[in-house]
């Protein structure tokens, strides 16, 4: 294991909370649940958990903010190793190029594969989902074995390694084991490149609990699992998952994430299998609360939007991903008005950008209605504010962690805006989040951030990003070698 802060150059150290007494930062302007405040004073503890959060407040002998500090976004669904994918499937394959193509490209770059390059390509983009302000990430991982479907002599090999690569960047992580059984509805056959990601309910509980042997779930991780989506799990393979679970530590309230209603095949299979769609379907076999996520949920109709904002559940919306894999448009206006909480996941990795998702996500509609500021509302006229506040708060909820903004009792999970980038310097705080989303030109304005009260990027930097950087290079080289 590198140690922090070992390439870091010295002057990175100043103002670095170890985070072993907890701290306090002053902060002139600061965006709370309840919107933009003067004077905030954050103090957290020891734990890195918030105990006081209090506008008005006078600086005392707590530093000061160098800009306008924001809650961290929480990065709802993540595929590591499909970082090293990026920009690798962008030639035309066939005429009807479309998802399932690059399903196929990407099931043979998972056979190359092992755990060493997993843990490379995951410490590096932990890192820049933290120097892009995504301060936890929800991994729904779902390559558990040996290329061939060997298990390895710990099976929960590469799990750990995602564990691990996360404890290194600093991000806070919710680890989804996935349940793949089947490669479509009917329980059919899985395929041989399936292998890799096969298990059973038992297999995957088995797996979670040696998960808490290893590394006990404490306020930096936590363990749910997710069935892969309901044509790669069975009706009753979904209900002894979610039973199993409920019987484990900590398993009572994990959350459980599953891919539902991306593509439009998907929608017309599972019509012609159950004679329902995939959400309805979800939602006559499952209880669905708020321990739920739906990982994009892209084709719904109107019933389906009243039963998912009925139910609790959070959609997990990637929109960079659903519009590099063709996916469809989400009714992103309906999502919102039918109140489903909602957050945002870089998905497959093709952007590690906050800013991008939001504003991907606003200008599908408007594409699409030919209108501006869709997604605003009456009482939020700021499309950014009710965008970023909405995927904050949805997103927390989808970690099944304290990470729900700058409030007593969350994690101090923050960041620092850079108060002189030039799209955000002499902006109110009216002004502010409108210039980060939909203002973008070079670079992240992102100072510093804080995960759990440890400072992990200073001045835009992470101690360990070159060596990383490095690292994530040796296994590229090596995976795209013949
Ligand atoms: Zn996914």
């Amino acid at each position: 294991m590198v140690s922090l802060g070992e390439h870091t150059p010295q002057h990175l150290h100043q103002h670095r909370s170890d985070g072993q007494s907890g701290d306090a930062l002053f902060c002139p302007l600061a965006l709370l649940p309840q919107g933009w405040r003067k004077d905030v004073l954050l103090r957290w503890d020891a734990a890195g958990n918030l105990v006081d959060v209090s506008p008005g407040s006078a600086a005392g002998e707590a530093r000061s903010a160098c800009g306008p500090v924001i809650a961290g976004m929480p990065n709802l669904h993540s595929h590591a190793f499909q970082r090293a994918m990026a920009g690798l499937t962008e030639v035309m394959g066939s005429p009807s190029d479309s998802f399932w193509s690059w399903r196929k490209l990407m099931y043979r770059f998972a056979q190359r594969l092992q755990p060493e390059h997993l843990e490379a390509i995951a410490r590096h983009l932990y890192i820049e989902m933290l120097k892009a302000g995504y301060t936890s990430v929800c991994e729904f991982h779902y390559l558990h074995h040996a290329p061939g479907g060997t298990p390895y002599a710990d099976r929960a090999e590469l799990a750990l390694r995602l564990m691990q690569a996360a404890a290194e960047a600093g991000i806070g992580m919710t680890l989804l084991p996935v349940l793949y059984q089947y490669s479509g509805f009917g329980r059919q056959a899985a395929s041989a490149e399936q292998a890799r990601f096969l298990g059973s309910p038992q297999s995957l509980l088995a797996l979670r609990e040696r998960l808490q042997q290893v590394l006990p779930e404490n306020p930096m991780r936590r363990y749910g699992v997710a069935p892969h989506s309901l044509r790669a799990v069975s009706p009753e393979g979904l209900d002894e998952l979610v039973s199993g679970l409920r019987q484990q530590p900590g398993g009572r309230d994990a959350p459980i994430h599953i891919h539902i209603a991306e593509q439009w095949r998907e929608i017309q299979d599972c019509l012609a299998w159950s004679g329902q769609r995939p959400v309805q379907l979800l939602l006559s076999q499952q209880e669905l609360d708020a321990r739920w996520c739906l990982i994009h949920a892209t084709h719904m109709d109107l019933g389906e939007y009243r039963g998912l904002a009925a139910s609790g559940a959070v959609v997990g919306l990637c929109p960079t991903t659903e519009a590099n894999l063709g996916d469809g448009i989400i009714d992103a206006g309906q999502l919102l008005e039918s109140g489903t909480r909602w957050g945002i996941g870089s998905d497959s990795h093709i952007a590690i950008n906050l800013r991008a998702e939001l504003r991907l996500l606003e200008y599908g509609q408007r594409l699409h209605h030919r209108r501006r500021n869709v997604l605003a509302s009456e009482s939020v006229p700021a499309t950014a504010d009710r965008l970023f506040v909405q995927a904050q708060a949805g997103g927390a909820a989808a970690t099944g962690r304290a990470v729900a903004g700058l409030a007593v009792g969350q994690r101090a999970d923050f960041v620092l805006l850079d108060g002189e980038d030039v799209n955000l310097a002499d902006r109110s705080p009216a002004q502010l989040l409108s210039a980060l989303v939909f203002c973008e030109h070079d670079g992240q304005p992102i100072q510093d951030v804080y995960v759990g009260g440890r400072q992990v990027v200073t001045a835009g930097r992470h101690p360990l990003q070159e060596t990383a950087r490095q690292a994530y290079r040796r296994a590229i080289a090596d995976l795209l070698k013949d």
